[in-house]
């Protein structure tokens, strides 16, 4: 289905909960969020309507998130009803990675086929601090865990944060010369508990660039990422800019809330509800909400904060 905008909205972001096993800082409160009640979230039936009504109106790709996934209860499930709907060609998730172990062949069973780790340091004190509850040895487990079980694509996505990663950038680029992955370097989005990091801490990803100049662009492949390659790599660099040089242009997505909100774009507060809702109602409503779609984000900056009005454990990340 096309938005107000000509833009071809093909792309579902499903958050199964807003619960995680860590607490980012920029992400996430340090108590945690405050469990809504069991009759406020989507059931895992209403997930699979919702994806239903999705790819009624054209969406092929699917990626679960949250919180964090893995510690869904019913994600197994959740994922292998999703990928067997009619006309979901891809599965994706997003994870801390911390559970990964235990669950990259499962994942792969229920028709998972691509997973993106979020990972911001390779220092174990700094994962510590970043993460307020969080170990670098089991998130690298994680990827340990996906690269074995072969999955396409990896990606890593290391939020840039001034101040406490960018002496990292070059150590985290070499990854994609150790591992067939791609490391992706995202601007920190100033909304929710990204507020309580001073305008300091935010670093455009031309930052990346300045410190890796034997970085080669590589063709566009469509993507939100900008892509470039070191010499030898495996994998590539991918900048994501929402921020210094957003890519709303190119916005293919739409988002649904674990309570059931659709978001037409991440930094707006508007949103329409698909709780209890029929299949022919979701439809109703996906289709609105694609339809108020805004051109662009507005006056998202490193400064001026984002309206979406929650925090991204509570939207999907
Ligand atoms: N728990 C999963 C994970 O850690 O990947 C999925 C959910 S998490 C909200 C998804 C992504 O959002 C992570 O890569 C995280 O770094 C990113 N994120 C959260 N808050 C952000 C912010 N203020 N700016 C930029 N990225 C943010």
């Amino acid at each position: 289905m096309l938005d107000g905008y000509g833009r071809q909205i093909n792309y579902l972001r499903l958050s199964v909960t807003e619960l995680c096993n860590l607490r980012c800082r920029y992400c996430m409160p340090a108590e945690g969020v405050c469990k809504k009640s069991h009759g406020d979230m989507l059931t895992q039936e209403e997930m699979i309507r919702a994806v239903e009504a999705a790819a009624a109106l054209g969406v092929s790709k699917l990626r679960i998130t949250g919180g964090e996934p893995l510690i869904k209860k019913n994600i197994l499930s959740i994922c292998e009803q999703a990928a067997a709907v009619n006309g979901i060609q891809e599965v994706c998730m997003t994870t801390n990675g911390i559970l990964l172990p235990h669950y990259t062949k499962p994942l792969k069973s229920a028709g998972v086929s691509r997973i993106n780790i979020s990972l911001d340091t390779l220092n174990p004190e700094k994962y510590a601090h970043i993460t307020r509850i969080g170990t670098l040895s089991q998130a690298l487990d994680g990827l340990h865990a996906a690269l074995d079980a072969g999955f396409d694509k990896i990606k890593l996505n290391t939020v840039l944060i001034g101040g406490f990663n960018d002496d990292e950038i070059v150590s985290m680029a070499q990854l994609t010369k150790q591992y067939p992955i791609d490391v992706r370097f995202i601007e920190l989005m100033p909304m929710g508990h990204g507020d309580e990091f001073t305008p300091g801490a935010f670093i455009p990803c031309r930052t990346v660039l300045e410190q890796l100049p034997d970085a080669v662009p590589q063709s566009h492949n469509g993507g939100a990422a900008r892509l470039y390659r070191l010499p030898g790599a495996q994998g590539n660099i991918g900048l994501l800019s929402p921020v210094s040089a957003h890519f709303c242009a190119g916005c293919n997505r739409i988002r649904l809330t674990a309570d059931g909100k659709l978001k037409p774009c991440l930094h707006s507060r508007e949103e329409f509800s698909v709780k209890g809702l029929s299949l022919e109602e979701m439809i109703i409503q996906f289709r609105q909400a694609i339809l108020s779609k805004p051109a662009c984000h507005g006056e998202l900056s490193h400064t001026s904060r984002s309206q979406a009005g929650r925090n991204m454990n509570q939207i999907g990340g």
